[in-house]
Parts: C-alpha cells; sequence; structure tokens
C-alpha cells in the first residue's frame, strides 16, 4: 500500500502525539487552568482600551522590547547588570531554550510529575527526555535527581519552583544541590510561573550561579490571555538564546497591554494576596470534608488525593465545575485532583459540587 501524504512528510512521533487538550469550558466553573479569576478594575480597563486604541497596528514591532524588558526587570527584581528575554508565553521560551541546546545526543532532565511542556518542548527539538519521579509525597528525590544528573549530564534541567501539578515548593538546599552538581555542564530553568503565590524565587540569586535561567510568566499573575513570559540569565546565555527567538514574538497589543499592568502592579499585589489568602480557606474547607489528603501547595491550586478520583471528577463535570482530573497524567498522581483556587464565591461552588458528589458516591455504594 502506498503511503499518505501526511505519512510521507510528517514525523512518525509528531504523528503518535495526541494535541494539548483543551476541554471546551463554556458555561463551566473553570477551575482546572491556574487562571486567575479576577479582571482589572472598570476604571483601569477603561484606561487600558485607550493606550490599546491607540497603538499602531500597522507596524511591526520594535523587537529589542527595550522598555518593556526595563520595567519587567525593575518591577521583577531582576538583579543588576542581568537582563530578560521575552518570549510568547513561557512555553515559547521553553521551546527556545530547547532548540538552542539541540546538540546531538542532548538531553533534558525534569522531576516527575511535573509540567509536560518540557518534555513535548524536548521531542520537539530531537532531545532525549529523562524523568525523574519525585518521592510519594511529592517532594524531591535529591539522591535520585543527583545520581541521574551524573549519570545523563544533562543540558538543561527543569526545576518548576513550586512545581505544577503538585503546588510543591522544593527545598531550596536541594535546589541548590543541583545546581552546584549540574555545574558548567548544563543549565537549570527554574520555573516561577508560581511565583506571585509562593513569594520564594531565585531570580535574586542569579549572581551566584553561572548555569541559573529564572523563567516566569504573567500567565498566573492574571494575564494570560496575552501569552508574554520572561526569563533572565547571564548575557552570554541570553545572547544565545536570543537568536532562536523569532524576531517579532511579543505582539505591539501585548507589548502596550504588559507596560500598562506592570504600571498597576499593586492591583496584580492585591489580587495574589486574595488568592493566597484563599488558598489555605480552601484547604482547610477541603480537609473538614474528610477522608481527602490535600496536599501543602505554594501554587494557585491545590492537589488532592481522595478515594474514586475518577468518579468524583465526573460528578464536579456533571455539577458544571470542570477540574483537572490529575490521576491520568503520572502513576504517582493516582486519585488526584488538581483544582484552582479562585473567588470565594467560585470555591464556595466547588466545595459544594465535592460534597455532593461524594453523597451520591456513597448513596451508590449502599445500593
Ligand atoms: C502554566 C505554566 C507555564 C506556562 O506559562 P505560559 O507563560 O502561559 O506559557 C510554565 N511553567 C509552569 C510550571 C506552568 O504551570
Amino acid at each position: 500500500m502506498s503511503k499518505s501524504l501526511v505519512e510521507r512528510i510528517i514525523r512518525a512521533d509528531v504523528r503518535a502525539l495526541s494535541a494539548y487538550p483543551v476541554p471546551d469550558a463554556a458555561g463551566f466553573v473553570k477551575l482546572d487552568a491556574m487562571e486567575n479569576p479576577y479582571t482589572l478594575p472598570p476604571a483601569l480597563r477603561v484606561e487600558l482600551g485607550q493606550r490599546l486604541a491607540d497603538v499602531a497596528l500597522n507596524r511591526y514591532p520594535v523587537p529589542s522590547y527595550t522598555q518593556l524588558k526595563a520595567k519587567l526587570c525593575r518591577h521583577m527584581g531582576v538583579p543588576a547588570g542581568f537582563d530578560v528575554l521575552l518570549g510568547n508565553g513561557s512555553d515559547e521560551l521553553i521551546s527556545i531554550v530547547s532548540v538552542a541546546c539541540a546538540r546531538a545526543g542532548a538531553k533534558v532532565l525534569a522531576p516527575e510529575p511535573g509540567f509536560v511542556m518540557y518534555g513535548v518542548s524536548a521531542k520537539f527539538a530531537g532531545l532525549d527526555y529523562v524523568g525523574v519521579p519525585l518521592k510519594a509525597d511529592f517532594t524531591l528525590d535529591l539522591d535520585a535527581m543527583l545520581a541521574a544528573i551524573a549519570e545523563h549530564q544533562p543540558a538543561i534541567t527543569y526545576l518548576a519552583y513550586p512545581n505544577n501539578p503538585t503546588g510543591t515548593l522544593y527545598g531550596a538546599g536541594d535546589m541548590e544541590a543541583i545546581l552546584r552538581a549540574v555545574a558548567d555542564n548544563g543549565i537549570v530553568v527554574v520555573d516561577e510561573a508560581y511565583q506571585p503565590f509562593a513569594q520564594e524565587s531565585f531570580m535574586p540569586r542569579l549572581p551566584e550561579f553561572n548555569n541559573l535561567v529564572v523563567m516566569r510568566t504573567v500567565s498566573k499573575l492574571g494575564l494570560a490571555g496575552i501569552r508574554l513570559g520572561y526569563m533572565a540569565a547571564g548575557a552570554a546565555l541570553l545572547q544565545e538564546f536570543d537568536k532562536v527567538r523569532p524576531p517579532y514574538n511579543i505582539n505591539v497589543l501585548t507589548q502596550t497591554a504588559a507596560e500598562f499592568v506592570l504600571d498597576h502592579t499593586a492591583e496584580l499585589d492585591r489580587q495574589a494576596a486574595a488568592l493566597r489568602s484563599a488558598r489555605s480557606d480552601l484547604a482547610a474547607a477541603i480537609s473538614a470534608v474528610g477522608a481527602i489528603e490535600v496536599f501543602p501547595s505554594a501554587a494557585n491550586f491545590l492537589l488532592i488525593r481522595l478515594a474514586n478520583a475518577d468518579k468524583v471528577f465526573a460528578g464536579l463535570l456533571q455539577r458544571k465545575v470542570l477540574v483537572k482530573n490529575a490521576g491520568k497524567m503520572h502513576p504517582l498522581l493516582k486519585n488526584c485532583l488538581r483544582v484552582n483556587v479562585s473567588t470565594p464565591e467560585e470555591n464556595a461552588s466547588f466545595l459544594v459540587a465535592l460534597k455532593e458528589s461524594l453523597q451520591e458516591l456513597s448513596r451508590e455504594s449502599l445500593l
């Protein structure tokens, strides 16, 4: 049989993949994607609208993005002497790093379960990916990490700080040990997508480690829609990554919106503080339901473990509440659900739907 056009031209490993699944959430309480539930206040939105209306849509962006980068450095605590590289979301930065480091035989290493794009991006760039299991309580298995680093000499090691989908904030001492073990043989990307909720950071420590790259995004902060990520590292590394970056990767609307919001960070800080306090409330309320394990989280979501998670997930869906059925993602996540921390109202809706789903299950088991 002759091969189809697709079989002839598309890589076998790409054909074997399924597309990144994004469920249609219309009509649902959406607690599956770590979005910030809050929007900008009306007065700021009107002002932003005016700014966006004045943007020259007929012109290409100026690809140096000097002003936006300077604002990010100033507001996000990038140490003096360091700069940032911008990406169309940190997903693009992960891809840029992968492509730039894809020498023959180069490897990528990350703890698992972790952020899926590290592995996906590695694969697309032709890098080998090595996942190192976390301990059962989702803390780092430092011995296993050090052994894997010695064996594989990874060009890129990813540490999400805190980790997605577990919410774990790894010990800073363990992170340092990994940075030292990797030494000059690779870079360590500390992915701080959830920094506003963790309030811990390796950003100030850039001068200490020449192999450290600190990656951030505005997505979880409340601007997921504009697609903007940034990474800070030493100039020599950034210069090389910049060659792989598509020249106009940040569009003028994103650039303008980001610069505007960076002038009003107090609002985002308030929102992050509200979510941090809602996180403890929600964790306590879920624990009070009984027979549910709530893992410690430094992010804007909680990972929980409970019996019959698949059925509870289905019960939540029936009640129009969408969370992430994490059990499908990794064997260590068996019977786990990942739920966003949201507004008090949405958190309450989740709790009601959770309790109803559990009651329904216990009724069924009595029949
Ligand atoms: C959400 C997330 C990202 C991706 O962020 P974008 O900037 O929206 O692409 C990166 N890393 C981790 C760990 C995340 O959870």
